[in-house]
């Protein structure tokens, strides 16, 4: 075969399924046959703004995929063996890569699967520069496929938690309750922290929290003001110039300016919030907050994708009913507008066509 199928954004709006040339291998590459990939917040993000991606990009980064091909020097794994992962290719020159921070240099993007490099919403994908357990990972045989592709989000979401370590006796608040808040409900709830809040429009993300750990589900559509409806739960917190409520940490998953700036009215003074919803425009925060109550923020990018199969194999977090929609590839164009116009829905797999 010479050629395979694949999902092409062509810019906001428009993805096509198209035929593209297979890869070529490199000695330090591997090629998978792809059983699984999501569609992703931040996959939606690209195609109504086109934010994130160049058009004729190959999308996907939330995948499973079983091993077919891999070049001479890439040791450790077999053919048939499933795995997901990405391709990188670090500068090596930038202050970051001097610094071993790989994470952050700023030509990451432009060779991670799905961004700058093809991705998984195709037959095939390859992972360039494959290294077990930096950027290729083997998936455990008990895991099913869509898990396994699922280990990414979820990753992101146990990354938030790293950043901000809740502890025990902490009273976590989840804004939006999608797959990643719905992750972080999860993982926080395996510390256990002492208390789980989650604000969410959707009455069915509502339940899936719940469902999840959470402790209280808070519409802010069905109260007449938010802040008082967590101050409700968490007590009033009093900082030098004003009033919030007493969350130890806040998760914006959101990424919305009126949720960022929900999230410093519910953080206490001394607390921490974890941006990790992407937003699609500037914000404008009230920063006197930030700077009164001594808030620690911390941008969350990336995924531990290790921890989150780890996390799968043992059976700490569920994943079940999080897949709400299934689609082949060919139909991806279906697929892309049909989660679009699902803010009920929670993940849309692409799977294989039938052959
Ligand atoms: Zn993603
Ligand atoms: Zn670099």
């Amino acid at each position: 075969m010479f050629w395979l199928k694949a999902v092409v954004f062509k810019g906001p709006g428009h993805v096509e399924v198209k035929h593209v040339d297979m890869p070529t291998l490199g000695p330090r590459d591997i090629l998978l046959k792809v059983k699984a990939v999501g569609i992703c917040g931040s996959d939606l993000h690209t195609y109504r703004t086109g934010l994130y991606a160049f058009p004729s990009q190959i999308m996907g980064h939330e995948f499973c995929g079983e091993i077919v091909n891999f070049g001479s020097e890439v040791g450790g794994i077999r053919v048939g063996q499933r795995a997901t992962g990405f391709s990188v290719a670090y500068c090596g020159q930038c202050f970051w890569c001097q610094h071993k921070q790989f994470r952050l240099c700023p030509h990451l993007f432009e060779n991670y699967t799905g961004y700058g490099r093809p991705g998984a919403m195709a037959e095939y994908v390859k992972i360039e520069n494959a290294v077990v357990g930096e950027n290729l990972f083997i998936v455990p045989p008990e895991l099913s496929d869509e898990e396994a592709a699922m280990a990414e989000p979820l990753g992101t979401a146990l990354y938030a938690i790293a950043r901000t370590k809740p502890t025990a006796g902490d009273v976590a608040v989840v804004i939006g309750a999608g797959m990643i808040g719905n992750f972080i409900v999860q993982g926080v709830k395996k510390i256990p922290v002492k208390q789980i809040i989650v604000t969410e429009v959707s009455a069915a993300k509502i339940q899936w929290a719940l469902d999840a750990g959470a402790d209280i589900a808070i519409n802010p559509r069905e109260v007449p003001d938010l802040l008082s409806a967590v101050q409700s739960v968490t007590g009033i917190g009093l900082h030098h110039f004003g009033t919030g409520a007493m969350a130890d940490v806040v998760y914006d998953t959101a990424g919305a300016e009126e949720t960022f700036n929900d999230a410093l009215g519910f953080v206490r003074a001394g607390g921490k919030v974890a941006l990790v919803g992407l937003p699609e425009s500037p914000s404008t925060v009230d920063v006197s907050q930030i700077i009164f109550k001594d808030v620690r923020i911390v941008g969350v990018l990336g995924s531990i994708i290790p921890r989150g199969l780890e996390y799968l194999a043992r059976g700490w977090v569920k994943t079940s009913n999080l897949v709400t929609a299934r689609f082949s590839l060919s139909e991806a164009d279906n697929a892309f507008r049909t989660m679009m116009d699902a803010p009920q829905g929670m993940r849309g797999m692409l799977l294989p066509d039938e052959n």
